[in-house]
């Protein structure tokens, strides 16, 4: 099993890497909703007043292991203000404290709290939504076992469960939910005893339906792809809780207590951070520091159409700096 620094090494380096890897078949929700009214003044622009800022973080904060030019500037301006941050990543391989140790390298001080992988948005959902989940089958890496024990379910790993004469016939244990991050030793056996308890009641939650992944050579199939196979296999729609379903957003900004018509998102994807931003009732920056360009910003239409549009993470604070008293 990869350790937790070198799942997130390979998580991608260098400018070749930011191009779209979040465009999923499987990115809908069960529980496609939104957690509050949109009022249509809300999508005209940014808020009068901003008290929480959601940063996506690859292409946003930083491109690989290079901190972005000013990025660590704008986290410490909003600090200094007051505002609430966080630090919203689709990666569920890694726990909060290796993204808490990351930043901390490039001279960003994030607190745990303000770090929000798609693991530990699933939790804070399924805290707040599904209170009775407790034991759980997860599919995935270390970083997310970590998370999952961390919060209190009762955890089995798909790999610890799986054994080789498993006939599909019924589990040992009835499992609540079965929860589906990215597993890069997945194998047939893991899928069959997830399938098994999925078909024997448990719910299937999908911490993201990213179908990729970028690696500084190409890229590798993501957690979506997982899922697929189960979605496939058992026939059953996943509930899904990353970006662009609306569920991680909406869990950031419950657990934030602020009101929603005060938080902004500022990220570099249309497709994952602008639209779950507008999927869960916020507004949104796009910087063109990660997948977008400027022509691709100007073209933008919909969901995907940020309320404003940055070069960088100065004009971000140019734009909220006028909006925090
Ligand atoms: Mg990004």
């Amino acid at each position: 099993m990869r350790g937790a620094s070198g799942a997130l090494g390979a998580m991608g380096t260098g400018a070749q890497n930011l191009r779209h890897h979040t465009a999923s078949p499987l990115a809908y929700s069960r529980f496609e909703r939104v957690a509050w009214p949109v009022s249509s003044g809300a999508m005209s622009g940014l808020p009068d007043r901003v008290r929480l800022v959601i940063f996506d973080l690859d292409g946003v904060v930083y491109r690989g292991n290079e901190p972005i030019p000013g990025a660590r500037e704008l986290v410490e301006f909003l600090h200094l203000a007051g505002v609430a941050v966080r630090f919203a990543t689709n990666n569920s391989m890694v726990a909060r404290a290796g993204y808490v140790d990351r930043l901390g390298s490039m001279g960003i001080g994030a607190g745990i709290d303000e770090i929000v992988t798609s693991t530990s948005a699933t939790v804070e959902h399924l805290r707040r939504h599904a209170p009775d989940v407790h034991a759980v089958l997860a599919i995935g890496a270390d970083g997310m076992r970590a998370e999952l024990l961390e919060a209190g379910l009762e955890v089995t790993m798909a790999g610890d469960a799986a054994f080789a004469a498993h006939d599909g016939g019924p589990l040992d244990q009835r499992y609540d939910a079965v929860l589906v991050g990215l597993d890069p030793e997945v194998d047939y056996r893991r899928l069959a005893v997830a399938m098994s308890a999925v078909t024997g009641g448990a719910s299937l939650i999908a911490t993201n339906a990213d179908a990729r992944y970028p690696t500084p050579s190409g890229f590798l199939p993501g957690a979506g792809s997982i899922l697929a196979a189960l979605a496939t296999a058992t026939g059953v729609l996943p509930e899904v809780i990353g970006k662009p379903s609306p569920a991680m957003f909406a869990a950031a900004v419950e657990a934030s207590g602020i009101d929603p018509r005060e938080a902004v998102v500022v990220g570099d994807n249309p497709d994952a951070d602008v639209a779950g931003a507008h999927r869960a009732g916020l507004t949104a920056i796009l910087v063109l520091t990660g997948v977008a360009d400027a022509a691709t910003a100007a073209a933008l239409e919909g969901e995907r159409r940020p309320e404003a549009t940055a070069a960088g993470p100065a004009e971000v604070r140019v734009l909220l700096a006028k909006r925090l008293s």
